[in-house]
This record gives C-alpha cells, structure tokens and sequence, in this order.
C-alpha cells in the first residue's frame, strides 16, 4: 500500500509518522493509499525549508518567476489526463468533471503568469516640491494553505501558484482525502523548475494545520472548507496575529422568475444542484420558484430520475459517489429529517447503488418541494446532491429569504428581464451572482468573493485581491536635492 510522500524542501520524502489516514476510493470504499499524518518535527522542518528557500525567491526577478508558472501551466496542460484520473480515482469523480476541477485550476495558474504586471505600485511625482513618491508590492515570507476535498486540484492551485509568483514560499496541507491530486501538482511544479522550500507539502490532520496556525513564521493562511473549521482557522491564525483568508460552506439559492425560459431553468437546475454530486460550494442547493414559475417544479421529477450516479470511467454517469460513508450517512440523515419534517420528497435518492460496487457512498438525485425556510435541510449545508424548491409570490419576498440566510457565497437569477435582473444583482447580500447562469464563480482575473458565513477575512482568493493577500506595500517618499536645499529645521510634519 503506497504512503503518500511529503515535499520538504524539494524532496519527496516518507514521513516518520506512524499515524496513518486511508484514502479510499469512494466508489467501493477500498483503501488505495495512506495519507500519513505529519509530525511536528516535520511541520518544523517544511516550514524551515520555505523559510530559507525566501531569502533567494524574493529575490528572483518577477519575470522569472513568472516563467516558471509559464512551464508550469504547459505540464499542466500536457498532464491535463493523467492528473484527472488520479483525482477521479480518489474523489469518484466523473472523468469530465475532473478535467474541469484541474482547468479551473490551470486558469490560475495563467493568472500567476501576469504577476509583474499584477506587482505594479503607483507613483505620483512632485507630491511636494522636489519630491516624490512611489510604492513597491513586496511578498510576505511563508504562507499556508489548508485545502478541502471537493476540488483537490482547483483550490491548491488557487493558492500557491498566486502567492509563490508573488515572490512567497508556501506549505501546503490539501485534504487528507484525496492527497495524491496535490502530490501529482506539486511533482509537476518541481519540474516546472520550482527551487527547493518554495513549495512543501505536508499531510496531516487538526494537529498538523495547528503546528502551522501556531508556527510565528508563518505570515499568512489561504483556508477552504467547512464554517466551524473555517471559523476555527480565522480565529487561532488572527490570535497568532497572521493574515487569514477563510472560504467557508454554502447555500446558494437559484431564482427564477415566471418570464425566464423555462427549458434553460430546468437542465440548469438539474446540473448546478446535482452536478459533482452536490460536493461544490458554489452547487445550488435551493430554487425559488416566484409567482406561476412554481407550476414548473412538477417538470423536475422526470429530469431528476433521468439522472444517474455511476463510476469515474462511465461515460453515462451523470456524477459519481459522495466523499466517504461519513459524508453519505450525513446527506441521508438530512433527506430523512426533510421528510419527517413537511417537506415533499418528489424524488427519494436514499435508496441508490451501483451494480458491482454496492458497497460505494451512492445517494439518487433527491428532490423536495414546499420546503420553508425553518426547516433543517433549509437552515444547514446538505453537500449532496440534493436540491429544496421554495415558492414565493414576488421578487421582493425572494431576496428577502436571499438575504435573511447566514451563507453569501453564489446566488443566480433567471429571467427575461432586465429590470428584475438588476434590482436582484443590487441588492441581493451575496458576493457572487449569476444572471440567466447557474454557478457564477469568477475567472481568475477577477477574485472570488463570497459573503458572510461562506468567508472569513477582507481580501479573496485570486485575481487583484490575492495580491493584496500575499503582499506587503512599501511606500516611499523621496527627495533628490540639485541646489535648493532646505535650511534649519522643519518643526511641522508639513514635506516642504
Ligand atoms: P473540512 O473543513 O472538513 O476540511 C478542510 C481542511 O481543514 C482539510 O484539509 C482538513 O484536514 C482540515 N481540518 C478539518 N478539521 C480541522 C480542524 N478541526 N482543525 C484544523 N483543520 C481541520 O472541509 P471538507 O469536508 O474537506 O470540504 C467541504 C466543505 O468545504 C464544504 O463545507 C464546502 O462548502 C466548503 N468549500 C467552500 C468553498 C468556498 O470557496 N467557499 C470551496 C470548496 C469547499
């Protein structure tokens, strides 16, 4: 049984750990490899290594760092397969939908590559007599970050190729889950030409995320997953008085308004609710159905049965098992508790397999109706896939029920008009909207910015703001005399 290495300064290497995690293959639940879990002596050691590894990166020109993420994005793209297979393998992905997980990664990755532009300062000449002033973006030091099991290719790679391009080191702790997708980026980013200690990885658990949260040389922390572990990071990072970026869970709701096409409505509605089976933070898990659109909901049923779960290599496999027995029993427990508290369950993915693998976390499409807005399977992340229809009468009541709901990460609109359209995209209090497009997530150029209780922090992921993130601003204020220099003291804090 293969253990999956660490990175420490350029070298994968067996950890010393005893502790060991099995990643499974969510398909039967068979072990394929072990994730060990890194101990502290090894925490040590990877953060030693980006901190030495800085002192020759901060001073790499910019240019050439961003030609090393230029080799990169070509591995990347000439592996695009092979780095889609191991992630189906341990996630249970279709194959599809990997390839997706790892190009919405690559797009970073091209991002990174304009990071001299992005690392521009501003100047302004004669802000008083003779004297200037201009600012530098200067990196941080070493930066982490702790990733989620849904997108084991995406995410990483919405961290490390920003911070390192911006001139940082990074330690990387991905998932316990699904560890090799990471392992196989972090292998190709070594022979993109990376220098040893700009990128470590380390497996582990809360015990290895907290010997970096505690760890002083560690300047800022990148955070994915869950609220409570979100709010747990944001909390011990701040305290430890480091910059923390914290991407928590979802409820996105989709609206749709009686003057939107219907057919559009519908296929999207089957795809952003069960696509990847529900595992995205962007899935929508809540359709809000105004006024006469509610008559369309009956029309969900045959689309939803149409539908099926299978394996990775299944071309007709709509989208593949949940995570992990865990994850399945939990997304049972919420359909059950659906039920027995009012809500109709058009269509029961309780009852699932897969022939010759009964033994994998399969859940059926699920669909429910006259759900409100007390009920649990409403209040709380499901991560399946699952979707909850909702009725209202006007457009007012929609973003109402948008608004009074803790989570801000995506929401969409569908509809024909553009009145609707942007009273709903003013006021609606979540930080990405779609309009007439079901899961809004931004292109790299643009950050991703979700709202309230779906992230913990000021500055978001990628784009502009992921500069921000991983940098400092040195600002410079500068007089070069000719022959008019000042004399006696300047007792105001006036520049003259
Ligand atoms: P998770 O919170 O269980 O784990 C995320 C990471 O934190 C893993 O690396 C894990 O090892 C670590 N971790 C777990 N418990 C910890 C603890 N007590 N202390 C310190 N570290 C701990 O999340 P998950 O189940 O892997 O991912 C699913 C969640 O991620 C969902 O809630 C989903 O909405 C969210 N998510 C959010 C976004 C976003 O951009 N907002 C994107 C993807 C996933």
């Amino acid at each position: 049984m293969q253990t999956v290495p660490l990175l420490i300064d350029g070298e994968f290497v067996a950890s010393q750990s005893t502790k060991t995690i099995d990643v499974t293959n969510p398909a039967n639940n068979e072990t394929i490899a072990l994730a060990p879990v890194a101990e502290a002596m090894e925490v040590e050691k990877a953060v030693a290594a980006a901190k030495a590894a800085f002192e020759t990166w901060r001073e790499t020109p910019v240019s050439e760092r961003a030609r090393v993420m230029m080799r990169y994005q070509a591995l990347l793209k000439e592996n695009h397969d092979e780095i889609a297979k191991i992630l189906s393998k341990e996630t249970g992905k279709t194959f599809a939908d990997a390839k997706g997980d790892v190009w919405r990664g690559i797009e970073v990755v091209e991002q990174a590559i304009n990071m001299p532009a992005m690392m521009m300062g501003e100047t302004v000449e004669n802000v008083a007599r003779g004297i200037d002033t201009y600012s530098y973006i200067q990196p941080l030091g070493v930066c982490a970050g702790i990733t989620p099991f849904n997108f084991p290719a995406m995410i990483p790679l919405w961290m490390f190729p920003m911070a390192i391009a911006a001139g940082n080191t990074f330690v990387l702790k991905p998932s316990e889950q699904d560890p090799m997708t990471p392992m196989k980026l972090a292998e190709l980013f070594m022979e993109a030409g990376a220098p040893k200690g700009v990128l470590n990885v380390l497996h582990g658990d809360k015990s290895t995320v907290d010997g970096l949260l505690h760890h002083q040389d560690i300047k800022a922390v990148s955070f994915v997953g869950s609220v409570p572990v979100g709010q747990y990071i944001y909390k011990t990072a701040t305290e430890n008085m480091k910059r923390a970026q914290c991407f928590a869970g979802a409820k996105n709701h989709s609206v749709i308004m009686p003057d939107a096409n219907k057919a559009q409505v519908l296929n999207n509605l089957v795809g952003s609710s069960v696509g990847a089976a529900g595992q995205r933070c962007m899935a929508i898990s809540v359709a809000v159905f105004v006024g006469s659109a509610q008559e369309w909901i009956e029309e969900l049923v045959p689309l939803f049965k149409e539908v099926k779960p299978g394996l990775w290599d299944d071309e007709s496999a709509a989208y593949g098992p949940v995570i992990s027995p865990a994850a399945k029993e939990r997304v049972l427990a919420h359909i059950q508790k659906g039920k027995e508290q009012g809500a109709d369950c058009l269509v029961d993915g309780s009852e699932c397999t897969v022939a010759g693998y009964e033994n994998g976390n399969w859940i059926g499409p699920t669909l429910f109706s006259n759900v409100t807005a007390e009920m649990s399977i409403y209040q709380e992340e499901i991560f399946g896939p699952v979707l909850c229809c909702m009725c209202v009468d006007t457009l007012e009541e929609a973003i109402a029920l948008v608004n009074a709901n803790p989570y801000g990460n995506g929401t969409s609109i569908f509809t024909a008009s553009g009145a609707a359209a942007r009273k709903y995209q003013h006021e609606i209090e979540v930080g990405q909207v779609g309009i007439n497009v079901p899961i809004p997530v931004p292109l790299p150029f643009f950050s991703f910015t979700g709202w309230k209780n779906s992230f913990f922090g000021d500055l978001h992921a990628y784009g502009k703001q992921a500069v921000r993130f991983y940098t400092e601003t040195k600002t410079i204020t500068s007089r070069w005399f000719e022959d008019d220099i000042p004399t006696g003291p300047n007792m105001t804090i006036n520049l003259r």
